[in-house]
This record gives C-alpha cells, sequence and structure tokens, in this order.
C-alpha cells in the first residue's frame, strides 16, 4: 500500500516535471522565434540603409546642393533667360551626377531640362509645377507627369528677399530603382514598398503595384493591409500573410521625405523553424527531466541499499541483526512459504570468557558466525539474535533439511579448533529446530525451536533437538 502511495507521488511529480519540461520547452523555442525575428529584421535592414542613401537621398541632396548654390538664384531672376545657357549648364550637371537635371522659372514659366527640352508651364496642363509651389516643403520627391517614368527630388529656391523663383531638381527614372529593388530582391528575398505621407505607394518591387499611367495605388489597395488590424501607423514586427505565404513587415522612417518604407520579408521556413525547435527542446527537456530522475532515483536506491545494509548489520559478527531477521520472515510470508527456525546458542560460552577474556569471546562470536554462514543456502538466513545466540531462517518443504543442516554445522563447530593464546581449545554449540508455515507469527517459530534449543541444553548440549509445533 505504502509502496503505490509513493508510486503515485513519484508519478504525479514525473508528470508535473515533464509538463514543466514541453513549457519550458515551447518558451524557450518562442523566445527563439522572437530573437530569430529581430535578428531578421536587423540582417534585412542594415543593407536597406545603404539602398535608400544611395537611391533617394544622394539626388535628394543634390537637388538641394545644386539649387542652393547662388548661380540659380541670379539665373532665376533674369527677366530673359536665354534657353542655351542654361541647358548647357543643366547638361554638364547630368554629367557630372548621371541624373537628369531641370529648372523651373517662375517668372518664365518655362521649365528646361538637361537634354534639352523646354515645357510651358500651363495651369491646368502641368500640374506637378503648381502642386508643388503648394507644397509645404521647400525639398520634396514626386513623380512625373503621366508618361514620364521619373522620380523627382525638387528644391524651391528662393531670392534674398524671400521671394519665390522656381524650382531646381534632378530626376531619375524609376526602371533604375526597379533594377535595385530586383537585384536586392534576388540577393536578400524581401520586397519593398516606399510610401509617402499620404499613403501612396511611390515606389516598390511588388510589379502589380508599380506607378503607370495616371493611377498611383495606395496601401488601401494591398489586401493584406485592408486585413491588418489596429493600429496601422507604425507596421513595424508585424505579420501578414499574403497568398499563404507569411511575411515579416520592417518598418523604416525617411523623414528627409516624410516617407516610409516597409520591407516585407519572407517567413516560409518559420513554422518548420517553430515546430523543429520546439520537437528540439521538448525532446532535451525531457531528457534532462528523465536523466534528472533516473539519477534521484538510483541515487536513492543506492542509498537506501547501502544504509540498509549498514543499519541492519550486526557490526561485531556482520551478520544480519534482529531487525533484518524480522523482515527476511515478513518477505517468506509475503511467499507463503514454508519454513524452518534454527536457534543456535554456543555452550558453556560464559566460562570461555572467563578464562580467556572478553576479547577472545569476540573472537569465538565471529568465528561460530563465519562457520554458519558457510553452512547455509544462499536462501537461508543467519543472524545474530543477542549475545552468543543465533538464529537461521530456513525456507524449506521438509523439517529434515533443516535438521541437515544444523547438525553438519554442529559437527564443523565441534571439529574446529579455536587457538585462545596458542592454545588450541574447542567450542560446541546447541541447536534447537522447528518447523511450521510462515502464516505463524515468529515469535511462535522461535518459542518452538528455544523449547528444542532448552531440550539440546539439558540433553548435555552439543546436539540438535527437534520440536514440533
Ligand atoms: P549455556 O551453555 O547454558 O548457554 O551457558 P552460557 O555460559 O553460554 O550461557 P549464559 O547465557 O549464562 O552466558 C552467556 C554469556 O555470553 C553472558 C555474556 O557475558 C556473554 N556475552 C554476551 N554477549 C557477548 C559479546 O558480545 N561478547 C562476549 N565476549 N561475551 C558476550
Ligand atoms: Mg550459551
Ligand atoms: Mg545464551
Amino acid at each position: 500500500m505504502r509502496f503505490f502511495q509513493s508510486f503515485q507521488r513519484i508519478t504525479f511529480i514525473l508528470v508535473c516535471s515533464v509538463g514543466m519540461a514541453i513549457t519550458y520547452a515551447a518558451y524557450v523555442a518562442i523566445s527563439n522565434i522572437a530573437a530569430e525575428q529581430s535578428k531578421i529584421q536587423q540582417q534585412s535592414v542594415s543593407p536597406v540603409f545603404s539602398l535608400v542613401n544611395e537611391e533617394l537621398l544622394k539626388p535628394l541632396h543634390i537637388a538641394e546642393t545644386i539649387g542652393k548654390t547662388r548661380y540659380f538664384d541670379s539665373l532665376l531672376n533674369e527677366e530673359n533667360l536665354q534657353k542655351e545657357k542654361v541647358v548647357t549648364l543643366l547638361n554638364k550637371l547630368e554629367q557630372t551626377f548621371d541624373l537628369t537635371v531641370f529648372v523651373a522659372s517662375e517668372k518664365q514659366r518655362k521649365q528646361f531640362l538637361s537634354n534639352g527640352r523646354v515645357i510651358d508651364l500651363i495651369e491646368g496642363k502641368v500640374f506637378w509645377y503648381f502642386e508643388a509651389m503648394e507644397h509645404d516643403r521647400d525639398l520634396f520627391a514626386d513623380l512625373g507627369q503621366v508618361g514620364d517614368v521619373h522620380l523627382y527630388f525638387d528644391f524651391k529656391v528662393y531670392n534674398e528677399e524671400d521671394q519665390y523663383l522656381g524650382i531646381v531638381g534632378v530626376g531619375k527614372s524609376l526602371k533604375k530603382f526597379i533594377d535595385r529593388f530586383e537585384d536586392y530582391k534576388e540577393r536578400f528575398g524581401y520586397d519593398f514598398l516606399f510610401v509617402n505621407e499620404n499613403n501612396e505607394i511611390i515606389l516598390t518591387s511588388l510589379p502589380d503595384f508599380v506607378v503607370t499611367g495616371a493611377h498611383i495605388p495606395t496601401l488601401d489597395s494591398l489586401l493584406w493591409y485592408q486585413k491588418l488590424e489596429g493600429n496601422k501607423s507604425d507596421l513595424n514586427s508585424r505579420l501578414i500573410t499574403e497568398n499563404e505565404e507569411d511575411f515579416l513587415i520592417s518598418e523604416i522612417s525617411i523623414d528627409e521625405l516624410d516617407w516610409k518604407l516597409l520591407l516585407l520579408i519572407p517567413l516560409e521556413a518559420r513554422q518548420a523553424q517553430i515546430t523543429k525547435s520546439f520537437v528540439t527542446n521538448t525532446v532535451i527537456a525531457i531528457s534532462l527531466v528523465l536523466i534528472f530522475f533516473a539519477s534521484m532515483f538510483w541515487i536513492m536506491m543506492y542509498y537506501k541499499h547501502h544504509l540498509e545494509k549498514t543499519v541492519d548489520i550486526d557490526p561485531l559478527s556482520q551478520l544480519p541483526n534482529r531487525t533484518y531477521v524480522q523482515r527476511r520472515y515478513q518477505q517468506l510470508r509475503r511467499q507463503d512459504a514454508d519454513v524452518a527456525v534454527i536457534m543456535v546458542d554456543i555452550d558453556s560460552f560464559k566460562s570461555i570468557n572467563d578464562t580467556f577474556g572478553h576479547n577472545a569471546g569476540d573472537l569465538v562470536i565471529k568465528t561460530v558466525s563465519l562457520i554458519l554462514s558457510e553452512e547455509i543456502r544462499q536462501q537461508d538466513l543467519v543472524g545474530r539474535w543477542g549475545g552468543e545466540e543465533f538464529i537461521v531462517l530456513v525456507p524449506t518443504s521438509s523439517e529434515s533439511y533443516a535438521g541437515k543442516i544444523a547438525e553438519r554445522a554442529r559437527l564443523r563447530l565441534e571439529k574446529h579448533d579455536f587457538h585462545q593464546g596458542g592454545v588450541a581449545t574447542k567450542v560446541t554449540a546447541s541447536f534447537g529446530v522447528t518447523f511450521g508455515h510462515s502464516r505463524a507469527p515468529l515469535s511462535e517459530l522461535i518459542a518452538g525451536a528455544d523449547s528444542a534449543l532448552y531440550e539440546a541444553k539439558r540433553k548435555g548440549r552439543n546436539r540438535v533437538v527437534h520440536h514440533s509445533l
């Protein structure tokens, strides 16, 4: 009963520990995923900075630098701007920066381009110019008119009296951006969305959303964006699913343009990663728990065994003591066995002590113990019952067999020479044997064996006497 109670307790603790191990494994898997996500984000963001710098901020700053030169102030202030003069200058700049360069004069209401084209800035026809005038920023980027596949970086020019003179800017072919995006997509695997303050997608690597004609797509036209819940102003670290594929969004603000860049980082292996990480961690954690339990169990068993041994062994004779003998008898009871009990008592032991001293007596007890142990079988047990008295438990189906063991031991003792201070002396013992079923209490069998032993003493010692229950 107690065994089952402790078994249940151990099972309960084991189940709890395995549960905890699984929880821990899940926790580790999830934190690994979180760490993995931020690693993915960091790895993808760094190369993008150079792209943004090179492709967007550089032309923007070129536009600003050109626009800020005093030369353009005076040029735009001229009443009669000569086309050749302007175009030559713009052409030189184009060659220097490898960008289309233009200047739009407010006084002339004309736009001069580095390729030699001159456009009349007529209200209601050339929208970009009049929209740009309304723009609250002096430095900005916008897309070209219908059919003009360029992104322009514009800088508004004023004279010293803060009077608006026109716009100086550079243009970059959208094709150049697309080529760079494709290159990045191939190298790093992610898509780009450059979005302005009106949520318009100005530049993207998603083929379906590239600006064509007059239509500029907005974020709202993207299915995943429509489905997105919560605050849409910060999309950083949001997970989206598009065409059954998972993406992680990384959002980068481009303050110079009031734009933001959305990177869509594919996480195709994510599911597999989660499962793999979870399974690995679970296996490790459960193995550790099992190893821990097995070691604890082994250590407990070792100490139990060891302690039992030391606690139940009589230090002088090195034989099992009374407690151990009683436990062994309980075992025989559970096996429902027939059992013989032999009580052994050394004859006239007092005189050995008196003649040779207590130490010599101790030595006799040790030797008798050894001889008795050698005369029994593996399944029998000899213990020290007290003083110079021993008990032998013999699981057997016949009394005569136990009697044989007793007789053999008696004879060996009788023949043995005990050397006491160089003198060989003889020591004998008396044996009382009884036989019964282990159903009977041990005390009953011992009483029977004791009375046989008493009989043996009475009959002159050094003999085996049987007593039937
Ligand atoms: P009998 O033949 O009737 O058994 O006589 P006996 O002298 O053996 O019987 P008794 O019981 O009178 O004497 C036992 C003695 O054993 C008494 C005690 O001092 C001694 N004795 C008990 N334990 C030890 C021990 O551990 N070491 C030694 N040296 N003597 C012990
Ligand atoms: Mg005695
Ligand atoms: Mg005695």
